[in-house]
Formats: C-alpha cells, structure tokens, sequence
C-alpha cells in the first residue's frame, strides 16, 4: 500500500513545549536567570544538529559541565515530556484501517528519538520508522526517505506530514510525494504544499476525504 511519510518533532510530538519544560528544568539546576528559558527553549526547538546548538549554550553560559554531558540528560528526560494528541492517536488508527502505511522519518538522535516514538506509544500507531542517527543522513535528503519506504517493504509513493518547508515539504516533494505542511507561522514562499493544515488529525481527514486527491500521482 501507499506510504505515509510522517515527520516527530512538531508533528506528531510537541517537542516545542517538551524543550521548554526541560529548558525550565535546566535553568533552575544551574540557578539561571529566568530569561534563560526562553533562549534555550528557542534553541533547542532550532532544526539544527543539537550537538552544536548544546555547545553553543554550554559556551556561552560558561557553565563548569560538558556540553555533551548535558546533551544526553536532554535526550534521557525528552521521551517523557513529549505528547501526541488523541486526535492524532484516532487519525493514524483511521489512516491504517484506509490501507496506508505509516512510517516516521526523523532527523535527530536514536536514543532521544525513538524513545520518544516508544514513550507515547507511536510504535504501536505506525509500521516503523527512520531517524537520521541511524541510517547517516538527514532530512531534506532522498535517501532518508528511500531508507524508509526500504525498511516498510514500501513503494516511494503517497504523503509525507510535516511542520518544516525544506525538510518536509521540499524534501518528500523531491522524492515524489504529495506533501501536508503543518503551518508553522514560515513564509512559505517559495514551497508548494499539497496541503496546508494544524494536524496531523487535519491532515488525515483529507487525505481520506480525497482532497486533494489522496492517491499516488
Ligand atoms: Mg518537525
């Protein structure tokens, strides 16, 4: 059956608000001016390899700890502050039931990411998943996506769900998808989502809906 490619962090999990709890948490260990969430937060919600992002702050905080040290209690503590909405839970359930494959294409590390997957229970809603870490490259490249419809035993066909207009919009476009960007608040100038939406649930409802039409081009 045809794929549908699904983007984590900001798509299916909160990984904005996940950041923030565990920015707070940071700032008050380290006795940290409460300004100080907001910047990390906004940081860590960066789509940039977090191993760069944690030595920057690490740097510019001057803190007497090693950035990869803190790096590894981020991705230990993100699986349990992350959510998915029950709205989303029904969707994928429905989107199966359709007949699609579901499958999650991530940028990011193993640990962290598919903790995350396991944590809310995603595991048991799709048919498998891909994070960047472990297959060595990262989205907007074809080969993160040919890696997974490889794993799913899938043609490269159908949707890819995202919040990121050159990870996920440009990126399942390049490898021949239909794409739902998840409105972020970017200027999306420049892209061409097939669809533009607030969930994933959203997403779902139209492509079973047939709108645009939901099967391969
Ligand atoms: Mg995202």
């Amino acid at each position: 059956m045809p794929l549908i490619a699904l983007d984590l962090d900001g798509t299916l999990v909160d990984q904005a608000s996940a950041a923030r709890a565990w920015s707070a948490g940071f700032v008050d260990e380290w006795r940290l001016p409460a300004g100080e969430v907001d910047v990390v937060a906004t940081a860590l919600t960066a789509r940039r390899p977090k191993g760069e992002v944690f030595s920057e702050i690490i740097g510019r905080l001057g803190l007497p700890t090693a950035a990869d040290d803190v790096w590894l209690d981020y991705r230990s503590r993100m699986p349990s502050l992350v959510t998915v909405t029950d709205e989303d839970r029904i969707a994928l359930t429905e989107l199966r039931a359709a007949g699609w494959t579901l499958g999650i294409v991530t940028n990011g590390m193993l640990d962290n990411q598919e903790g995350k997957i396991r944590r809310t229970c995603l595991d048991s809603l799709v048919d498998g998943w891909v994070v960047s870490d472990d297959v060595g490259v990262r989205k907007p490249a074809p080969a993160i996506f040919e890696a997974l419809a490889s794993r799913l035993g899938c043609a490269l066909e159908g949707w890819m769900i995202g919040d990121s207009l050159e990870l996920d919009v440009a990126g399942g476009a390049a490898v021949g998808l239909r794409t739902a960007w998840l409105d972020d608040g970017s200027d999306p100038t420049g892209y061409r989502p097939d669809l533009v939406v607030d969930s994933v649930a959203a997403a779902a409802r139209a492509i079973l809906d047939g709108q645009p039409s939901a099967t391969p081009r």
